[in-house]
């Protein structure tokens, strides 16, 4: 509610200024994001279910911002400067305190393009030990692909790299507020960063946790299935995913257990076919197909997630 009337003065505003001629047209108003209150001073934005090939706008996984007594600590970005922008005017919206860290929980593009809007003399970026490497690497093909998904509203972007890397734990203070950062060996990507807050025992997993959008492997599928066994083991009372929402029956650790389904299904599945010698191609059609049910944008990660575990997997 907090929210929506904050929008809604700063709407009013607008057409206020527009109607007595002061508005300056050249001043571009990004709309804010839509951020929900999930704990005292943590409010999360939902990205869409949109598939990265196929109407993507940018604004697909889960951003969120904690707020702490001296300041604030962004959790992703999204996928353009675009929506860092739209982030930041919804952050405005709820405090003026300084922004002291973007944490990036992993490389993949929709988490990180929006880091350009927060760069300022006050703020530091803080992502695994290896972020910086695999951005570099990356930097490339992901400014072609995002410019040729996104277009227009992909114009400005460009990747900004962690200032801090976290190699195990790292504990950062925002003011009576601590948030405990730990790196990860290689699972969904060979970067992946976790968030917990002592204070409300929040666990912010990124993509080690996808929920209802199918879960995308890039990195190493049996490291996944280890470091979600480990997750589990957390103290969290709620969990923010990278992308998705619980539903309202489901605790965290049943939607973790139904990840770790998917996941085993999907490796057992891939070393029968290499054993029975079915192609590639064929087990992209049949493996996992039982967990389908479970899952959006299935047939298309799923493809794909085939396509990158079964080399690897023919050489065990
Ligand atoms: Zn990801």
């Amino acid at each position: 509610m907090f929210i929506a009337r904050q929008i809604y003065r700063q709407l009013c505003g607008m057409l206020l200024l527009a109607s007595v001629g002061l508005f300056i047209p050249n001043v571009v108003y990004a709309s804010p994001l839509a951020m929900q209150q999930v704990a005292d001073g943590i409010y999360v934005h939902r990205g869409a279910h949109e598939d990265l090939d196929e109407g993507y706008h940018g604004d697909i996984c889960n951003i969120s911002f904690v707020i702490g007594e001296n300041g604030i600590a962004v959790i992703d970005t999204g996928g353009s400067i675009k929506v860092g922008q739209q982030l930041l005017e919804s952050i405005r919206a709820i405090s003026s305190l300084p922004i002291l860290y973007v944490i990036n929980t992993h490389v993949h593009p929709d988490h990180i393009f929006g880091n350009d809007a927060f760069v300022s003399a006050k703020t530091q970026f803080v992502g695994h030990e290896r972020l910086a490497e695999a951005m570099d690497k990356r930097q490339d093909s992901y400014m072609r692909i995002s410019q040729q998904w996104l277009k227009q509203d992909f114009a400005g972007s460009r990747m900004v790299k962690p200032s801090i890397a976290v190699k195990n734990k790292l504990q950062i203070d925002l003011g009576k507020r601590v948030l405990t950062l730990t790196a990860h060996p290689t699972a969904h990507t060979n970067t992946d960063l976790t968030v917990f807050d002592e204070k409300t025992a929040s666990l912010w997993t990124g993509d080690l946790l996808f929920i209802e959008r199918t879960p995308s492997i890039d990195g190493d599928i049996k490291g996944w299935i280890k470091v979600n066994e480990a997750l589990l083991q957390s103290p969290a009372k709620q969990v923010i995913s990278g992308h998705g929402q619980l539903s309202a029956q489901q605790t965290w650790q049943q939607a973790m257990q139904l990840q770790q389904q998917y996941l085993t299904t999907l490796l057992q599945e891939v070393r029968a076919s290499i054993s029975k010698g079915i192609t590639m191609e064929k087990a992209m059609n049949s493996a996992a197909i039982s967990q389908k049910g479970a899952w959006q944008l299935f047939d298309i990660i799923n493809r794909r997630n085939v396509n990158n575990i079964y080399p690897a997997l023919e050489w065990e």
